[in-house]
């Protein structure tokens, strides 16, 4: 039986994966989904931890006639939002999870606790990381490259609408070429939108390696951690 590549990993969702054909806010046939697919991989003893975005509700640095920090802060909720819904549909499917957030709301969520994220782990509970790094004028991708070097995950599995990195927009040219890997200082070097600079500076200085890969496409997950090549691989 095939076997997979990675014990630990952090799976970045980004906002706009979960919203479907729409464009915003939560599709609940996209949330199913991507659950099933965090299911099969939780199923083959994968330690998993999530970090959601909120682009699919609110992106701070989109919002110009507001005050940075607080539109900031309205994404990381949004986050949080994101956060219960994934929560919900795990545990639909019996998969055990906690939400730990970075900002204090203790009535909905853990605070974040690195040790006790770690245990979280080890006991085969998916943990979801929500509201980013508490920080503003930081990402979710910032935060997935920042816990996934706490908790020691191998890898960060950066599930897009798009299937991997390319040289120009795809939507918007059809012949942009995916690359099939890519070292960290080129993405910072040409610019490619995979991650924002500080995130692939912390994933650089750090040595993770990230696979950008679709996640829409049923069954990808697994395949990326089988260790098939479906999207960029980004490393050193
Ligand atoms: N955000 C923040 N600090 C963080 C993480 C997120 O201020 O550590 C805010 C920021 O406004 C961001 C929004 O939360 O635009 C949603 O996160 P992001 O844009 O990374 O989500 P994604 O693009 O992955 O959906």
């Amino acid at each position: 039986m095939q076997k997979p590549i990675y014990r630990r990993i952090v799976l970045k969702i980004s906002g706009e994966a979960l919203a479907g054909e729409r464009g915003f806010g939560i599709n609940q046939d996209t949330l199913n989904s991507i659950a099933d697919q965090i299911k099969e991989i939780h199923d083959l003893g994968v330690e998993i931890a999530i970090v959601v975005g909120g682009g699919n509700i609110w992106r701070g640095r989109n919002s110009d006639q507001m005050d940075r920090a607080t539109a900031d802060y309205m994404g990381m909720l949004a986050t949080v939002i994101n956060a219960l819904a994934l929560q919900d549909a795990l545990e639909n499917r019996d998969v055990q999870t906690r939400v730990q957030t970075a900002i204090e709301m203790k009535e909905i969520a853990e605070p974040y606790i690195r040790r006790r994220a770690i245990r979280h782990l080890e006991k085969g509970r998916v943990v979801i990381f929500a509201a980013g790094t508490g920080n503003p004028f930081f990402s979710t991708d910032t935060t997935a490259a920042l816990r996934a070097a706490e908790i020691e995950a191998e890898v960060i599995l950066l599930a897009k609408k798009v299937d991997g990195v390319y040289d120009s927009d795809p939507v918007k040219n059809p012949n942009a070429q995916k690359f099939e890997s890519l070292e960290y200082i080129d993405v910072l070097n040409r610019g490619l939108g995979v991650m924002d600079s500080t995130a692939t500076s912390l994933c650089m200085d750090n040595k993770i390696p990230i696979i950008v890969f679709g996640i829409n496409e049923p069954g990808n997950i697994k395949k990326v951690i089988f260790g098939e090549n479906i999207g960029t691989f980004v490393k050193g």
